[in-house]
């Protein structure tokens, strides 16, 4: 699925496919004011992305940019925006990704609202944190994603303690990437006990019962009350989960992404769970 997701031809068939319709409205917001609406009278954050990637005409990293100024109207104050630094033109120049996301920081910070850098490829990851160093001198709130499944992660964490980090266990794989789950999980846990031990503010991002398990009881013996880390969940996945855990006072924040740019981040969706795979495939085959 991860291999589809790169592929230009399955893209075209996918996209122009009038079937996959439902798949990628259970994880794709089709009217993101609504849902964020929705979200947000739950109880729920939200950290909304606008979607796109690998984009290498310079001309549409300017159109990134103006279309998340323009979200932020839509967006209250205490919501964040996931940003991939590959759509602001991280291929083309690192020094144009840094440009396009102090804009989006700029204009953000002026409304309340935060931004996180997601990770990406393996070979985009060393331009990610240069560009998040450059960004927090004038943005200290801007955040940044570790993946877990990467084996440097633990010293990303101590290195980027302080910041807002969000902690998952990475969609992508990567030549000497973990890729067994239990290497996985135990690196997210190595990360998250250091992430939790530190300065900085922990999101934790899983739908996984145990990670989520451990991190609430990390949390307490680190002393970290509800408002010293947040849980962060995907649209569309495990919906009660995150109302329950808003319930009991929790921060949870849902990642609402959005656009027509879908395919790769369904693709990836898919490829996370073979149960989602099936569904897919039946609805293409059921009509
Ligand atoms: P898993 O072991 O995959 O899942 C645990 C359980 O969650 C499953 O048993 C199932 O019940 C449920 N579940 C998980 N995925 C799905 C699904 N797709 N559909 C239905 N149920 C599911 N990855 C990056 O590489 N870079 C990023 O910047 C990034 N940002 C993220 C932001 C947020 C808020 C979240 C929640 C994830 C992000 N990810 C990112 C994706 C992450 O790396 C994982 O690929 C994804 O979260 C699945 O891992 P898991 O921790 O939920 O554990």
């Amino acid at each position: 699925m991860l291999a589809l997701s790169k592929s230009p031809r399955a893209e075209r068939l996918v996209t122009t496919s009038p079937l996959t319709a439902d798949v990628v409205r259970r994880y794709v917001a089709s009217d993101v004011g609504a849902v964020v609406g929705a979200l947000t009278r739950q109880g729920l954050l939200v950290s909304v992305d606008h979607l796109g990637e690998e984009v290498t005409d310079e001309a549409q990293t300017g159109a990134a940019v103006d279309t998340y100024v323009s979200l932020l109207d839509l967006l209250p104050a205490g919501a964040d925006v996931s940003v991939k630094l590959t759509a602001l033109g991280l291929r083309l120049s690192q020094r144009l990704a840094t440009a396009n996301a102090a804009a989006i920081c700029a204009a953000a910070e002026a409304k309340g609202v935060t931004v996180t850098l997601d990770a990406e490829e393996h070979d985009t990851i060393a331009g990610l944190h240069a560009v998040h160093a450059v960004l927090r001198r004038e943005h200290p709130e801007v955040g940044v994603v570790v993946q877990a499944y990467l084996p440097d992660s633990l010293d990303r964490c101590e290195k980027i303690g302080a910041a807002r980090v969000r902690l998952c266990k990475g969609a992508y794989t990567a030549p000497g990437g973990y890729r067994r789950t239990a290497d996985i999980d135990r690196s997210f846990v190595r990360c998250l006990k250091v992430l939790m031990a530190g300065t900085g503010y922990p999101m934790v991002a899983t739908h996984d019962p145990r990670l989520l398990r451990i991190a609430s009881t990390l949390a307490v013996l680190d002393g970290r009350d509800t408002t010293g880390f947040e849980y962060q969940m995907l649209y569309g996945v495990r919906p009660e989960e995150q109302t329950r855990l808003a319930g009991l006072g929790s921060r949870v924040r849902v990642y609402v992404p959005y656009g027509a740019d879908w395919y790769a981040y369904l693709m990836r969706r898919l490829a996370e769970r073979p149960r989602n795979l099936a569904f897919f495939l039946r609805s293409l085959v059921s009509r």
